[in-house]
C-alpha cells in the first residue's frame, strides 16, 4: 500500500510522498497530511537509531513515485540515506536518554551538527530532497523562514547540494549571535541568508507568499520548514526510541515538548496514532502562548510576538496546528479553510466545541515565564549538576506542573544545547557554557547575509540578484 496525502483545506489534489516532499504548501494553501496513518512496524532486530528510523518512516514513503516518474526509492536506498543522515551525530544513540530522578527523563535531541533538534529531521530531509531532485533532473529554490534553529539546521543539511539553492529568511536582530553565525558563516554558494526587518511571523508570511506567487523565487519553490510533511515524519522516530528506552515493556509514557510551530509535538501525536502508548502530550509555551490559551479557552487568538529567552518558540501562528485542526474536524477541509481564513483576517477564530474537546483529550499546555525559565535552569544546575538551555527549561517546568501520574515515565525533550543560548544560561547560573570544539571558531569566521525590508518585492529583488550572481544563467531558453 502506498500512503496518499491530502491537503488540510480539502481543495488540492492528493499526492504521494515523492511529490509532497517537493511541494511544500498545497495549491489551496493547506498542508499535506497522510490519509492513512500506518501502524508502528515491529522493531525486532533494530539495534540502532538509524535502523528504527528506517523501519518507522518507510511505510510513509514505500511505493511513492511522484507524478513524473515510474521509479520508486528502494528500501535499501532509503536505509542507506538514513544511516548517512545520522552518522555524523555526536552520540552513538543519536537521541540519548538521560535519567533525572522521580521517573523523569530527558531525551537529548541536540547531538546533531547545529546543536538543536531540527537537525534530526533536516539531515534526512536534505538527502531525500537531493535524491528526488537528482532523479527528476530538476533544480529548485528552497525557501524557508527561521526563528533561529531551522535556518542553521537547513543550511547544514543543504549546503553544497547541486540540486538546489537555499534561501533562508531570519528576523533581523531577533536571533542569537550563535544562531546567526551558524547560518551566515557557511560559505557554500547555494546558500543565501536574508535578514528581514520584521518578526519570525513576518518571515513565515513572506515564505507563504512565495509559495502563492512564484515570481518571488522565479520558479516554484520547495520547503524544508515544518510545513513539509517529511520533517514531521522524521521526528516520529525519537518518540518511539525514547519510549522504548524508558518503558521497554511497552507501558505508557508522557512527553513534555517545548513548542513553537507545533511540528515537534505533532510528531508525538502521530507516534501515538501509529500505536505508541502515550499518556500525556504536554505543549510547553513561553509567553507567546497562543496554544496554551487555545487549550484554556477554545479560541485561537494571535497576539503580537514578544521576544523571550526561548526565541525559537517566539511564534504566534503555529503552522502545524492546522494539521491537528484538520484531524479534529473529522478532516473537513472546507471548515478548516473557513476557520483559517477567519483567523488570518481577524487575528482570532472560535473553534467548534467538538474539535476543541477532541484536542483537549490529547494535549495539555502551560505557559512558562522568563523568570521561571531562569529559575529552572538554576535549579537543574544546582540539583542535577548540568546545564540546560532555555527552551528545554520551559519543557521541564511544564512537565513538573502538568504531570498527572508519577508512575508514568515523563520524558522532556531537550531541543537545544545550552551553548546556543549562553547569555540566558550564564544569567541563571553564572556559568557560561562553551561551544563544543567543532564550533569554537564560529566567532572568527566571516558572515554572509543581506538585510532586506519586510515586503515581498524586496525579497524578490534580493533573490533575483543572488541567484544571478551564484548560478549560471539558463542557456537556450
Ligand atoms: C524549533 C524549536 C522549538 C519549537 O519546535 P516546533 O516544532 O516549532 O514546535 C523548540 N526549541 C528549539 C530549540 C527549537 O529550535
Amino acid at each position: 500500500m502506498t500512503v496518499s496525502y491530502a491537503s488540510t483545506r480539502g481543495d488540492a489534489p492528493e499526492l504521494d510522498f515523492a511529490d509532497v516532499l517537493l511541494t511544500g504548501l498545497a495549491a489551496d494553501g493547506g498542508l499535506y497530511c497522510p490519509v492513512e496513518v500506518p501502524p508502528l512496524p515491529p522493531l525486532d532486530g533494530c539495534d540502532t537509531y538509524a535502523e528504527v528510523a528506517a523501519r518507522v518512516i518507510w511505510p510513509y514513503i514505500e511505493g511513492s513515485t511522484g507524478s513524473t516518474a515510474a521509479y520508486a526509492l528502494s528500501v535499501d536506498e532509503f536505509a542507506a540515506m538514513v544511516r548517512a543522515a545520522y552518522d555524523g551525530f555526536r552520540h552513538p544513540d543519536v537521541c540519548p536518554v538521560v535519567e533525572l530522578g522521580d521517573n523523569h527523563f530527558l531525551l537529548d535531541l541536540t547531538t546533531g551538527p547545529t546543536l538543536a533538534f531540527k537537525d534530526i529531521a533536516l539531515q534526512l530531509v536534505g538527502r531525500l530532497l537531493d535524491h528526488e531532485l537528482a532523479r527528476r533532473g530538476e533544480r529548485v529554490v528552497v525557501i524557508s523562514a527561521t526563528s533561529g534553529d531551522t535556518g542553521s539546521a537547513a543550511i547544514e543539511a543543504l549546503a553544497g547540494r547541486d540540486s538546489l539553492d537555499a534561501v533562508v529568511l531570519h528576523p533581523y536582530g531577533r536571533v542569537s549571535d550563535v544562531q546567526r553565525r551558524q547560518m551566515t558563516t557557511v560559505t557554500a554558494s547555494n546558500i543565501h541568508n536574508l535578514a528581514v526587518e520584521g518578526t519570525f511571523d513576518d518571515c513565515q508570511d513572506l515564505v507563504k507568499t512565495a509559495f502563492a506567487d512564484h515570481t518571488i523565487t522565479g520558479r516554484q519553490p520547495a520547503a524544508v520548514n515544518s510545513i513539509n510533511w517529511a520533517r514531521v515524519v522524521a521526528q516520529i522516530v525519537y518518540y518511539v526510541t525514547g519510549a522504548g528506552a524508558v518503558a521497554p515493556d511497552g507501558g505508557p509514557v508522557s512527553f513534555s515538548v517545548p513548542t513553537g510551530n507545533f511540528g515537534n509535538v505533532l510528531s508525538g501525536w502521530y507516534a501515538k496514532r501509529m500505536g505508541l502508548a502515550v499518556d500525556q502530550l504536554i505543549v510547553a509555551s513561553n509567553r507567546n502562548d497562543v496554544l496554551t490559551r487555545f487549550l484554556d479557552t477554545g479560541r485561537l487568538e494571535a497576539r503580537a510576538v514578544e521576544p523571550s529567552l526561548s526565541p525559537s518558540m517566539d511564534i504566534q501562528i503555529s503552522s502545524n496546528f492546522e494539521r491537528l485542526l484538520w484531524e479534529a474536524s473529522g478532516r473537513d477541509g472546507a471548515a478548516v479553510a473557513d476557520l483559517i481564513a477567519e483567523f488570518r483576517a481577524r487575528g482570532r477564530a472560535v473553534v467548534p466545541d467538538g474539535w476543541v474537546e477532541s484536542i483537549r483529550a490529547e494535549f495539555t499546555g502551560t505557559r512558562v515565564s522568563d523568570d521561571e525559565t531562569l529559575d529552572e535552569i538554576a535549579r537543574v544546575h544546582d540539583e542535577l549538576g548540568f546545564l540546560i538551555d532555555p527552551h528545554t527549561a520551559v519543557g521541564f517546568v511544564a512537565a513538573r506542573r502538568l504531570r498527572r501520574d508519577p508512575a508514568v515515565p515523563m520524558i522532556t525533550l531537550a531541543t537545544a544545547d545550552p551553548a546556543k543560548f549562553p547569555d540566558a544560561v550564564e544569567r541563571a547560573t553564572g556559568v557560561r557554557p562553551p561551544l563544543p570544539p567543532f564550533l569554537s571558531e564560529l566567532f572568527d569566521r566571516r558572515e554572509h547575509y543581506e538585510v532586506v525590508g519586510n515586503d515581498a518585492a524586496a525579497i524578490a529583488a534580493a533573490i533575483a540578484r543572488r541567484l544571478r550572481g551564484s548560478s549560471p544563467a539558463p542557456s537556450g531558453q
